[in-house]
């Protein structure tokens, strides 16, 4: 088995951002119970509506044989190269895995729980967060319920439970890609609010012109100052990207101490966590790899 320090570079990198997307997920969530309900619940959140069954069943379909062809290539398919249906490939899972006597579960390890469990640690994750859990029985009832309902022939609807045993099949190393689209559409959001914060503070620079500009920069007072004994948290004023002024007040850091989280109160920048967080993360692999 390949360790962390095995791994070729890139890999190396797309793990640590994994890791990173962990972090970060896990700390804005208030609840130790479920670390990841805000990632697991996106698009498909609560009860389903008529019509989401066939695309139930195609995830489900894919997820399934993307699992085993990765865990035991070639039996996702048939002799004839013919890919199996969910309903067998999740029979191909239960003859494979000695489900647990006590929650019933098929459980995929996770395989690079050694080299993980400090971050799971220092997160908090419950044991076992990684691994695979595959609920064979209740994904072959949502089989059945979501026949039943695009036949026509049922009045039962997939549920809550249905969606998350689907949803939690993402923990496979194969698959991962609701914590990525995730990860990818809260990075697009803060970017967008953060190039309008920029666009915003360009046009109050243009309103007020250069010189008032300066004048406000020379006369501004930090609201967070740093005081050894009075404000032991406080920042020394920072220069502002959009401005350009040393008046970027710092209300925090990101998760890495490299970049500051806060507003300029000349141009009115402000830059919020999740855009600290990426350039922190940006730095701090630059500082990793000693090119700083
Ligand atoms: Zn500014």
């Amino acid at each position: 088995m390949q360790s962390g320090n095995d791994l070729p570079n890139g890999s190396r990198a797309k793990y640590f951002g994994q890791c990173a997307v962990m972090m970060l997920n896990a700390l804005r969530q208030e609840s130790d119970a479920d670390p990841f309900s805000e990632v697991t619940s996106i698009d498909l959140s609560a009860e389903t509506v008529p019509g989401h069954e066939g695309i139930y069943d195609q995830a489900l379909s894919n997820a399934l044989a993307a699992i085993v062809a990765a865990e035991w290539p070639g039996e996702e398919a048939n002799r004839r190269g013919r890919v199996h249906s969910a309903r067998d490939l999740l029979k191909v899972i239960a003859e494979k895995i000695r489900s647990d006597p006590a929650t019933g579960l098929c459980v995929i390890p996770d395989r690079n729980a050694d080299v993980r469990s400090r971050w799971v640690k220092e997160n908090r994750l419950p044991e076992g967060f990684w691994d695979t859990q595959i609920d064979v029985d209740l994904l072959t009832d949502a089989l059945d319920v979501s026949g039943l309902a695009r036949h026509g022939g049922g009045t039962g609807r997939l549920q809550h439970r249905h969606v998350q045993a689907l949803l939690a099949l993402d923990r496979h190393p194969t698959l991962r890609t609701l914590l990525e689209a995730q990860s990818d559409r809260d990075a697009e959001l803060a970017q967008d609010e953060d190039a309008r914060s920029a666009d915003q503070a360009r046009a109050l620079l243009e309103l007020i012109g250069d010189e008032e500009a300066e004048r406000r920069a020379e006369s501004a007072d930090n609201p967070n100052e740093y005081h050894p004994r009075h404000n032991p948290d406080g920042h020394d004023f920072e220069e502002c990207p959009v401005c350009g002024h040393e008046t970027f007040c710092a209300q925090g850091m990101d998760t890495w101490g490299r970049v500051a989280i806060g507003q300029c109160v000349v141009c009115s920048y402000r830059r919020g966590p999740r855009v600290a967080d990426e350039e922190g993360f940006g730095e701090h692999v630059k500082w990793l790899m000693g090119t700083d």
